[in-house]
C-alpha cells in the first residue's frame, strides 16, 4: 500500500486517520476467495480497532461470501444441531430477562435460514422479524412464515418499523458491515424506547488473538471488516447514543478455527476444506475446548457479548 493511500485511511470505528498497515497480514484460509488479495488489514493507533482497507463496495462484499459459506449451509448434523438448539434455548432465557414486554418483538440482522428463530421460539414469548442478504434464504424464511426482508441491513429502510423493536440482535454481524456507525444509528431508529441492542463480535486482545496472530480465527479475513477491542466497542456504542452498555465474555469456538488456520496456513497441511471447515473440525473443537473454557474463565476469550439500551 502506498503512502498516498495510507494518508487517506480512516478508522471506521472512531473516524481518526492515525492508522498503520499490520506488518503481518492474515489470509482467507477458510474460503480462499480471489477478492481477498485486494484488501489488507490496518490497525488504528487511536482506538485500537483493526479494519480492512480499502473499504469494500456492496458488490465486492457479496463476492466475499461464496455459495458454500457456512451460515448458508442447511445441514448441521444431529450432534451439532442438538448443541445449537440447546444454546438457542439458553439464549432465549437470557433475552426474556432483558425486557418485561410480551411478546418480545425481536428483529435479527443477518437472520440466515431462521433456524435460531425455531429454537428460540420453542420457549415462547417472541415475535420474530429481520433482514437477510442471501435472497434464497430470505425467500425460504418468508415461505416458512417469518417476516424477513431480502437485502443487506445497509439497504433496509427502517421507516415502517421505526421505534417498534424490543430487542434487535446482531450476532456475529456488526464486524461484517461496511459502516458500523451508520448501522448503529439504524439500530437505534428501529428500537423502541428502552429497547435492547444485543449481539456478539470477536474481541481483539484476547489470548487467542495474541497466541495465533495472523492465524487467529477472529480475523475471518476479509469478511470481518473491522474488529473491536472491548474498549473501542464500548466507546462506539456510547458515542452512537446507547446507554447502560454492558460487555461480557462469550464462550466460543474460535480457538478451533485458529488451530485450523494454523494447520492450513503455517504447516500447509493438504486438508480439503468445505463450508469453511476441514473434516477434522469436530476433533479440533475437542482439542481446543479446554483453551476455550480457560479463556472464558479468565475473561480473555475471543468473543464478547454486548448489551446496550436505547
Ligand atoms: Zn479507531
Amino acid at each position: 500500500m502506498t503512502q498516498d493511500t495510507l494518508a487517506q485511511i480512516h478508522c471506521p470505528v472512531c473516524c481518526t486517520s492515525s492508522s498503520h498497515n499490520l506488518a503481518v497480514q492474515p489470509q482467507d484460509y477458510e474460503y480462499d476467495v480471489d477478492i481477498a488479495a485486494q484488501f489488507s488489514l490496518c490497525s488504528c493507533t487511536s482506538c485500537g480497532s483493526e479494519f480492512v482497507w480499502p473499504r469494500p463496495t456492496l458488490a465486492q462484499l457479496q463476492h466475499m461470501y461464496p455459495e458454500n459459506y457456512y451460515a448458508y449451509d442447511q445441514e448441521m448434523g444431529h450432534f451439532w444441531q442438538t448443541l445449537y438448539d440447546r444454546r438457542c434455548r439458553a439464549e432465549a432465557k437470557r433475552l426474556l430477562k432483558l425486557t418485561s414486554r410480551r411478546p418480545i418483538r425481536l428483529f435479527d440482522v443477518g437472520a440466515g435460514d431462521c433456524r435460531h428463530f425455531r429454537a428460540i421460539g420453542s420457549i415462547g414469548g417472541f415475535e420474530f422479524s429481520g433482514v437477510e442478504m442471501n435472497k434464497d434464504m430470505a425467500r425460504a424464511a418468508c415461505d416458512a412464515g417469518f417476516d424477513i426482508s431480502d437485502g443487506t441491513f445497509e439497504e433496509y429502510n427502517p421507516t415502517e418499523r421505526a421505534g417498534t423493536v424490543d430487542i434487535l440482535t446482531m450476532n456475529h454481524l456488526i464486524e461484517h458491515v461496511i459502516d458500523p456507525q451508520a448501522m448503529l444509528k439504524k439500530a437505534l431508529t428501529l428500537l423502541a424506547d428502552g429497547g435492547v441492542f444485543y449481539g456478539r463480535t470477536p474481541k481483539l486482545g484476547s489470548l487467542g488473538n495474541r497466541l495465533f496472530g495472523r492465524y487467529w480465527g477472529g480475523y475471518h479475513f476479509p469478511r470481518h471488516l473491522h474488529l473491536f477491542t472491548k474498549q473501542s466497542l464500548d466507546a462506539l456504542l456510547h458515542d452512537s447514543g446507547f446507554r447502560d452498555v454492558e460487555i461480557v465474555e462469550d464462550l466460543n469456538l474460535f480457538p478451533a478455527l485458529s488451530l485450523q488456520n494454523l494447520l492450513l496456513g503455517k504447516l500447509g497441511l493438504p486438508l480439503t476444506i468445505d463450508g469453511g471447515h476441514t473434516r477434522l473440525w469436530t476433533l479440533l473443537v475437542a482439542i481446543t475446548a479446554p483453551l476455550s473454557i480457560f479463556d472464558f474463565l479468565v475473561r480473555r476469550g475471543d468473543c464478547m457479548i454486548f448489551i446496550a439500551r436505547k
